[in-house]
This record gives structure tokens, sequence and C-alpha cells, in this order.
């Protein structure tokens, strides 16, 4: 029992590149989304009870489940998305090895922890533990319908919380798959559920009483939820887009670095959060990486036949920003490499690359989400840290140099940064994933994102009578004397 019952309004996801219906879902209302929330409350406190190893166990045996049902699950990606099986499957690994790490580290991160109880209070032991929140809210993004969501689903799950999840309406079937799989190794409560619908949907989750919002999307929307989210100081972890750039010193292996550009810009044709948009590189490489890239992307191809490179774009709404980024950068001096004015299909996009754009043109500013790069030369890698830290986004970024990579990589603002390959930091589960700024604010992934679903909980027991009671009407002068000595010899001495 996974997808909530509501009847009769539903809605069509579709084959982006042929708009064909590949499934029918229910738009739940405010009242079905409350009811869910309500459901799950009552799970959250039975799926906290199994404990680290009950979950842990459940969890890895779902993980199991995805495993040897991925070629399914990729087929209804591709179905929903437009995107190649092979990318389809790619983040369904992903999205695997991230549940099997945080059902095997959850105890570690979030188990009771003894902490130094001080000088103060030598007679206490101090512990730590991360409690489950109770019910999260998680409501997802279509480009990586598997992966992104799987990166607060799996990390919520493992902390001890039940999860209403609201996919993107383009990729519900997706959603209703994933639930329907836990609930075949969890069939006892609706730990996890699925809430499918529009905006309005996702906004009901915000009001319904969840102990956290985790949202993946635009920035827009992000704000939107935030404001909802504010009227019950619901609090809200937010995974937003980007601009990341990618810089290449003059030192760098430049037919890895042209690589890394036309794939982090191009793969799931540009449709990634944390793909490669804007590149910066040294002056003294500079024609001799744009030759690389050119002769790469212009072998890559936008298609829906089984040998194309890319799929189509799977919002038909975002074909109009591609236009008119490409078309701005032109207008304003750009010239177009590979593709340019028309790359722009009605469903499909073929890689296009820009020079000499303007860095205030809308192709260098804001998030294309398309097959596109754009990329300028510089003096000095100086330089390219301030272009690449020129913008409101910061989410992921990516170096390629042999000596000044670790350097250059802690100068860019950014949540995550590459260096030497691309988007590398989103397959490691035990980092951090998130953003600064425009980009959002929270981390999914890693320990911190455990704890992102977790609330700490301290406790001071205490072991023995101190006989410097402080806690007490019952102190004495001679207690606050000899405290007030103590205080002095700790913290007293003249630097
Ligand atoms: P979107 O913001 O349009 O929608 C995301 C989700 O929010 C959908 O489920 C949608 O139904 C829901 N929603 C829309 N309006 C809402 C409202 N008022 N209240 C509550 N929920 C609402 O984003 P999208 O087009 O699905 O995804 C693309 C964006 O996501 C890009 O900007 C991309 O960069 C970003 N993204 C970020 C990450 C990351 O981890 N930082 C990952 C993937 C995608």
């Amino acid at each position: 029992m996974t997808a909530v019952q509501a009847k009769p309004d539903t809605f069509d996801s579709l084959d982006p590149a042929t708009g064909e219906v590949v499934g029918s879902h229910p738009i739940h209302t405010a009242a079905d989304v409350e009811a869910a929330v309500e459901r799950a409350r009552a799970a959250a406190d039975w799926w906290a009870g199994l404990g680290f190893a009950g979950r842990a166990e459940r969890l890895q045996r779902w993980k199991g489940v995805v495993t040897r049902r991925s070629a399914q699950l990729a087929e209804l990606v591709h179905a929903e998305t437009g995107k190649p099986h092979g990318d389809a499957m790619l983040e369904i690994v992903l999205g695997i090895d991230h549940t099997a790490w945080a059902a095997k580290n959850a105890r570690r991160v979030l188990g009771r922890k003894r902490r130094s109880s001080g000088l103060l209070m030598a007679n206490q032991a101090a512990t730590v533990e991360f409690q489950p929140l109770g019910v999260v809210g998680v409501i997802g993004p279509w480009n990586y319908p598997v992966f992104t969501p799987m990166g607060s689903i799996a990390y919520a799950l493992a902390a001890g919380n039940a999860v209403v999840f609201k996919p993107s309406e383009y990729t519900p079937g997706v959603g209703k798959w994933l639930a329907d799989t836990f609930a075949e190794v969890v069939p006892e409560h609706p730990v996890l559920q699925v809430v499918t619908g529009y905006g309005e949907t996702g906004a009901a989750l915000c009001r319904a009483g969840v102990a956290k919002i985790a949202f993946t999307g635009s920035p827009a929307t992000g704000k939107k939820i935030m404001a909802t989210c504010a009227e019950t100081l619901t609090p809200v972890l937010i995974e937003a887009g980007g601009k990341d750039a990618l810089l290449v010193d003059a030192d760098a292996d430049l037919a890895a670095a042209a690589d890394a550009a036309v794939w982090g810009g191009m793969s799931n044709a540009g449709q990634t959060c944390t793909g490669v948009e804007r590149v910066y590189v040294h002056e003294r490489v500079y024609d001799e990486f744009v030759a690389k890239v050119v002769d790469i992307a212009g072998k890559v191809r936008a298609g829906g036949d089984a040998e194309a490179d890319i799929g189509p774009i799977t919002m038909p709404k975002q074909l109009d920003i591609i236009r008119r980024h490409i078309a701005d950068a032109l207008a304003r001096g750009g010239r177009a490499l590979v593709g340019g004015a028309d790359a722009v299909g009605d469903r499909y996009v073929q890689p296009t690359v820009l020079v000499d754009v303007p860095e205030d043109s809308a192709a260098v500013r804001e998030e294309t989400f398309g097959p596109t790069l754009t990329i300028a030369r510089v003096r000095d890698m100086d330089e390219a840290v301030e272009k690449a830290n020129a913008t409101e986004y910061g989410l992921g970024a990516t170096v390629f140099a042999r000596t000044r990579g670790m350097e250059l990589a802690a100068r860019l603002r950014s949540g995550m940064t590459a260096v030497n390959s691309v988007i590398s930091f989103a397959g490691i589960p035990s980092l951090p994933f998130g953003g600064i700024g425009e980009s959002g604010f929270g981390r999914i992934h890693g320990p911190e994102g455990l704890k992102e679903f977790a609330r700490p909980k301290a406790i001071a027991r205490q072991r023995f009578r101190s006989p410097m009671n402080l806690t007490t009407f019952t102190r004495t002068a001679k207690t606050d004397a000899n405290l007030a000595k103590l205080i002095t010899l700790l913290h007293g001495k003249r630097r």
C-alpha cells in the first residue's frame, strides 16, 4: 500500500521524445496529502522503533530489489525523461550506492556517543545522539528522478524517519515505482508514501505538518516553498539550480579537460544541476583546448534513436530558455563553433559551443539547462576564479590543473568542486552535497546528509555527586569562592 487513493482527478506523464502517455496518476489534494502525512506519523514511530540494525537490514533488502530490477526502472526513467538507457542506469547505480552507504553508516554517524564533560561538570557523563525528526516531506525534480530524491529519501529513512515523497509531475511513475518496491520489503506500515500532482500538491505537503521539507528543484520554487513553510515554521532544505564553471589551467591535461567539459555540459542534454555551463581557460592553452572541445562536441548527437548520445529536452518550455540564451549570446558578439541558433528543434537541442560571449549575457549568468557551453579566455587563474565566482549560484565547480588544483578548488565559491574530473563528488556517498546562495542551503549525502534528517539530543547523566555542586540553592559562599579561583586559574591568564 503506497500510492494514496484519490479520484477522479488524474494527470498523465508523457514520453518527451514522442508525446505518448507513459502513465496516469492521481492529482492528490490537500486532504489526500494530510491523510498521507497522518498515516506516516504512526509508520514513523514503528520505523524508528526498528532501530539502526532493523532499518539497515530493510534498506539493504530494498537496495537489492532496486538493483535486480534496475533494467525495468531504467526503462521507466527513459520513458518519462527521454534520457538514454545508459544515463538512466548511471543515476540508478548512484542512487543504489547512496542507499547502501546511508544504511551502513547511520548508526556510526547518528548513534549515541560520549562527549567530554569538561572540568566544571566533570561528575557528568555527557552523550549526544541524533534522533529521527518524524515525517519528512521530499519534493523532487524530474531531471534525475532516481538519484536526486534518493539523496534525501535514503538518508531520511536511514535516520529513522517516515517519508512522504512528491515527485515531479514529469516523473510520477518513477516515484511510484520507488515507493512500491519499498513497500515490498516494508509491507507492515506506509513508511515511504508517494503523493502525485503539480505544485499545489507540493505546497500542500509543505503545509501538512511534516517535520522537515527536503526540496530539490529551481531556486524560484525553492523561494515559494520557504514562504509556504514559514507559515508553520517547518524547516527546509533547499537543493536548487546552478551555473557551474570549469576552470582549465595552463598545465592541465587538455584532452581530459575537454572530454570532461563536453560530458559535464552535455550529458543528459545539459539538464544537470551540477552540469558544466561555463568554461574559463588560461590564455596559453585556450586555442588548443577550444579545438579539442569542438572536435568532441561536434560528434555528440541528440536524438531519439538508440545510437544518440543525448535525448530530448524533457520540459518543452525549457526549449524557449535555451533558444533565448543562444540568441542573446550571438546577438551580443558571441560565436557558435558548434551548433548555434539552428540547434534548437522542437524536442531536441544539438550541442552548442559558444565563445566570445559577454559575461553579462543570459548564457553566462542564468541557468540554461541545455547542452550548451560558453568558453572564455582568461589572463590567469585569478581571473578565472573571479569570473567563476561572479554568480549568485554556488552549486558545483570543476578545476583542471596539474599543480594548483587543490588551491583553486578551495577558492571557488561552491558547495562541491571536482579536481581533474567532473561531477565525481556526486558519486561519493561520504561527501556532503549542496549549494550556496541561489543554489540553496543544507546538505544531502554523507554524515551531514544523515544529520539533516535528525535532531541532536544531548544527555548529561550525573555519575557521582560533585564536591562543588553548582546547581543547587544550598551552594555555599565557599563553593562560589572556589569556583572563582578555578575559573581564574583556567581562563584568567594575561596573554
Ligand atoms: P521545479 O522547481 O519546477 O519543480 C520541482 C518540484 O517542486 C516539482 O515536484 C514541482 O511539482 C514542485 N513544486 C512546484 N511548485 C511548487 C510549490 N509552489 N510548492 C511546492 N512544490 C512545488 O524544478 P524542476 O524543473 O523539476 O527541476 C529543475 C531544477 O532543479 C533546476 O533548476 C535544477 O538545477 C534543479 N536541480 C537541483 C539539484 C540539486 O541537487 N541542487 C538536483 C537536480 C535538479
